[in-house]
């Protein structure tokens, strides 16, 4: 969760400048209060570039639109844009695809202290066999970590699409060894941190219909061999299947 944005703790201290003006008072600078996990400094908007640029992106990857995926990449383009125009849509907030004040509050509001967003965690997309710290994979602890967050975005814009009613992932990165030990396939998504598999209240045709809209490359559900009691998602993949609910 968030604590004030820093333009706001600027915009105090602006005051306190004028109001120790008034009354001869130097006031001393004060730091701007910080959200836990890190507060945006400026507006971002098309043309702006950089790792705050790179941070809103992780955290509106969930809104690429239908069957699409948002790069990644520092740059806000077009499609980081469109992104922020359905996030804006989506909660509420004037729709004009600039990543101001009200939009990163918003987005502040939503990110616990560790960055992640505030419905689901790192320990739950760890679960694997018990939690490995996203080690024992293919591409190294800190790079799985880092996908694992852009999922748990995702999913956060799921679930929210889905009315907010909770979403339990049941399976998420696995090492290798884990892979092993629970018989997954042995290029498995799951060894990579991009995926993640899901009951919920909604049902599970809801998720896999409503996925499509989230950045998910591969998505598997019910009809699907292995996945009848499951939604299967992931950004790997190159097809969906959950031919029962019409996937
Ligand atoms: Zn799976």
């Amino acid at each position: 969760m968030t604590a004030r944005r820093s333009t706001r703790g600027v915009a105090l201290g602006l005051a306190a400048v004028l109001l120790g003006g008034l009354l001869a008072v130097v006031p001393s600078p004060r730091p701007a209060a910080a959200d836990g996990c890190y507060s945006w400094s400026r507006t971002l908007t098309t043309g702006r570039s950089g790792s705050d640029v790179r941070r809103l992106q992780v955290r509106v990857s969930g809104y690429p639109g239908y069957g699409r995926r948002l790069a990644i990449d520092g740059v806000y383009g077009p499609n980081t844009r469109a992104a922020v125009r359905r996030f804006q849509s989506a909660y509420g907030l004037a729709v004009d695809g600039i990543a101001g004040p009200q939009t990163l509050g918003m987005i502040e509001r939503l990110q616990d202290d560790d960055c992640t967003p505030i419905s689901f965690s790192y320990r739950e997309i760890d679960e694997g066999c018990g939690g490995s710290g996203f080690s024992g994979g293919p591409i190294g602890a800190a790079a799985t970590r880092s996908a694992a967050l852009i999922t748990l975005w995702q999913l956060q814009a799921l679930r929210r699409a889905l009315g907010s009613s909770p979403i339990v992932l049941s399976s998420g990165f696995r090492s290798h060894a884990c892979n092993r030990a629970v018989g997954g396939a042995p290029r498995s998504r799951h060894l990579y941190g991009d995926s993640a598999d899901m009951v919920g209240t909604p049902g599970l045709c809801a998720i896999a219909r409503q996925a499509r809209y989230h950045g998910f490359a591969g998505i598997y559900g019910p009809g699907y061999p292995g996945h009848g009691d499951h939604v299967h998602v992931d950004r790997g993949g190159a097809s969906w299947r959950a031919p029962s609910c019409g996937v």
